[in-house]
């Protein structure tokens, strides 16, 4: 599609820097933008979507946030975050789409999407190209760190609204600072942020301290079902329909749970399994150092990050969980030595 409706231009291959020069040329050349991420949006998908809302909008341009899926309560407090529109799909005309951090154009849950001129804005290395025009930097630790390098670009004014979007991206994506996405240039946009009006504590206590009890219940009978294998390298959760319902929890209320097992000293993988309606379950997987669990998600068709991937099936929970701990037995044997360094290009 070009902007607006018309032909196809082509996805775009070309370097992250010329990537982002088409994005600034399309935002320069339209008025009117769509900017939307995946079902359950979570701090970098709200906190980036938002970020470039507050850069479009300061450009006088006519931007929305819209997604299929709610604000969860850890991200209300941003700033933007009570516009995001809930839509059941796109219903309105735009120039262009913001696609952000989606592996594919189906992830948002808004099947009109295929008709829109898509910007494809991700740091998975995992990604599709399914965008007309798509930036993907593998590099930035959040995609957060991505809109912040677009906001300079192109000139934007940092607001303290912009500023603790992106704090709020890159907090959550780098696990407040723990994972090893978090580099020297992670704490020096933080520290701009900061500089421009982000304010740590009140993200972090609006983000980590301001849980529903429901959801601290549900941990509690989550945890109760932690098993580790004969090697107690990789440790499993499992979430029920019933343990849900009897803490009075909401699906959402079992994101960070998976933290947990992974703070055991010579656990290196962990699965949590979540039992949703009709035999599915969406699977969560995390690691330390180099086991990477994109690959695993991969092969049950989904995907992530080296550290953090996840899926959704159909399936017997026996079956999948025996073939889940099947492929981290081999990815925990398979991972190079956690003392190397990786070398990430800059
Ligand atoms: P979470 O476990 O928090 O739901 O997801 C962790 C990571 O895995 C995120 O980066 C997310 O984008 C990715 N992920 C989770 N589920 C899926 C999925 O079904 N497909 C793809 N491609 N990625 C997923
Ligand atoms: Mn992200």
């Amino acid at each position: 599609m070009t902007p607006g409706g018309g032909r196809p231009a082509g996805a775009s291959k070309r370097g992250s820097g010329a990537m982002l020069s088409q994005v600034i040329d399309l935002i320069e050349k339209h008025e009117r933008f769509a900017i939307t991420s995946h079902i359950r949006p979570d701090g970098d998908s709200l906190g980036s979507s938002l970020a470039l809302c507050w850069i479009l909008r300061g450009l006088k341009k006519d931007a929305e946030v819209i997604m299929c899926d709610r604000v969860p309560p850890a991200y209300a407090k941003l700033p933007g975050a009570d516009e995001v529109r809930v839509v059941p799909d796109v219903d309105r005309a735009y120039d262009a789409a913001f696609v952000i951090e989606c592996s594919d154009v189906s992830r948002p849950g808004l099947p009109g999407l295929k008709d829109q001129f898509v910007v494809n804005i991700d740091h998975h290395s995992t990604t599709a190209l399914f965008g007309d025009v798509n930036w993907i930097d593998s590099t930035a630790a959040a995609v957060g760190e991505m809109i912040y390098n677009l906001a300079k670009a192109i000139g934007a004014r940092i607001t303290p609204e912009l500023s603790s979007c992106v704090y709020a991206a890159l907090l959550t994506d780098t696990g407040s600072f723990h994972f090893s996405n978090t580099t020297e240039r992670t704490f020096k946009i933080a520290s701009e942020l900061v500089r421009h009006g982000a304010q740590p504590a009140k993200l972090s206590q609006a983000i980590f301290y301001s849980y529903p009890y429901a959801k601290v219940k549900l941990a509690g009978a989550v945890l109760s079902t932690l098993r580790r294998d004969e090697t107690g390298r990789i440790a499993w959760i499992t979430m029920s329909q019933e343990a849900m319902q009897d803490s009075g929890a909401s699906e959402d209320d079992s994101d960070g749970i998976i933290n947990y097992p992974l703070t055991i000293g010579e656990v290196e993988a962990v699965a949590f399994f979540r039992e949703l309606p009709q035999s599915t379950y969406r699977i969560s997987l995390r690691s330390k150092n180099r086991v990477n669990v994109a690959r695993v998600a991969e092969q049950f068709g989904g995907g992530g990050h080296c550290n953090a991937a996840g899926f959704t099936v159909v399936a017997d929970y026996d079956e999948l969980s025996r073939e889940v701990i099947t492929r981290l037995r081999e990815a925990v044997s398979h991972a190079p030595a956690a003392n190397g360094r990786e070398i990430k290009p800059r």
